[in-house]
């Protein structure tokens, strides 16, 4: 890589003023170094890096650099199976590599991190939800793509959250009743908002449920003009005050077209980094999670996409490792559940990214 290049790839200012808090810290130079390493090494391996939009920017950067990708869980694995490279890097969480191994069974893929998992992928057990399916046979089983891939591999339909509604209201509209899972918000606002007949795996993430309704009020009484924009993961209290609801490329998208110059996000702030980017004249603020009952375990940044980082990354490169597999026959039953989402995408010509 060429010291322009290197130039280029500077760390955006929003995350230079935070701290960071991935599990490894790298200064300036030794950032260079590993990022010109990274590169090299994906070129030699054939392999080609795809990065969630809630990842460290240095990786969201290199992605972009390298001819990788930047987006969400399924347009991750989209993107990766129809690129010509032999061998995805997946800088996420664990679903997502396997999403990605589901779907590109041919290809390796690796992951800088296999400890990288999700808390409504982890409160969801396989055995347990699969028992609570059987105690609702009169039920179709729909599951948030943010589930293990023998979850998947037990629904019926998986769905990503921007057409998660529209899969919803066509359920309902064939008298379907729904048995929801893992996510107990975002089954609240699809029930709310669809008024179908659901029952409610009681999971939830970490991150947005961090969210507080009481002081986004306030915040909100200080920045009159902003916009609140809000993931559906979030509880009920802060998608009440949401100007825009919808997944993170919703948000995204949001912040490039709505005529407003402040933004108050309820998301993973690792988002920050593609909303600058192609809004860099906007106000991006942090939507409040501390408070009355606060924790702050995470402060609006995943723990589990923080172990993506560049040692891990140059790790996984040069060793090979942390393969991602999935046994064939889960996978074959999770394609099915995956590909009536894509074929409904399809049909009425909808995109389906859109995880947290
Ligand atoms: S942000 Fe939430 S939904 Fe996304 S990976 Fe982290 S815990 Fe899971």
């Amino acid at each position: 890589m060429s010291k322009a290049q290197a130039i280029r790839m500077e760390r955006p200012r929003y995350f230079r003023e935070q701290p960071q808090q991935a599990a490894e810290r790298v200064s300036g130079s030794e950032r260079d170094r590993l990022m010109e390493r990274i590169s090299d090494l994906l070129r030699e391996r054939d392999a080609v890096l795809v990065a969630h939009y809630y990842t460290d920017p240095d990786l969201q950067i290199l992605a972009d650099r390298t001819g990788g990708y930047v987006s969400d869980s399924l347009d991750m694995a989209r993107f990766g199976a129809e690129h010509e490279a032999s061998t995805l890097v997946v800088a996420g969480v664990r679903f997502m590599g396997e999403t990605a191994k589901i779907l590109t069974p041919e290809k390796r893929v690796l992951m800088p991190d296999l400890e990288a998992t999700c808390s409504l992928d982890e409160g969801c057990p396989p055995d347990a939800f699969s028992a609570w399916c059987d105690r609702h046979p009169d039920r179709t089983v729909v599951v948030y793509a943010n589930t293990s891939a023998a979850v998947k591999a037990r629904a019926d339909w998986v769905v990503t959250s921007s057409i998660a509604l529209d899969i919803i209201n066509h359920l309902k509209a064939r008298g379907e009743k729904i048995l929801w899972g893992p996510d107990k918000h975002l089954g609240d606002y699809l029930q709310r908002e669809t008024g179908a007949d659901m029952l409610l795996w009681d999971g939830s993430c970490i991150v947005h449920e961090e969210f507080k309704g009481l002081e986004l009020e306030k915040l909100r009484g200080e920045h009159p003009e902003a916009k609140v924009l809000v993931h559906p993961e979030s509880p009920r209290a802060v998608v009440e005050q949401a100007d825009v609801v919808g997944s993170t490329s919703k948000l995204l998208e949001a912040v490039t077209t709505m005529d407003a110059r402040e933004f108050i996000v309820a998301t993973d702030a690792g988002i920050f980094h593609k909303m600058l980017e192609s809004a860099p004249d906007k106000v991006l603020l942090k939507a409040p999670t501390a408070g009355r009952g606060a924790t702050c375990s995470s402060c609006a940044h995943c723990p589990w996409m923080a172990l993506n980082g560049l040692h891990s990354l140059l790790r996984v490169l040069e060793r090979g490792d942390n393969e991602i597999q999935v046994d064939e026959a889960v996978a074959e039953k999770a394609r099915v559940s995956l590909g009536r989402m894509m074929d409904f995408a399809r049909a009425h010509k909808r995109a389906v990214a859109g995880d947290a």
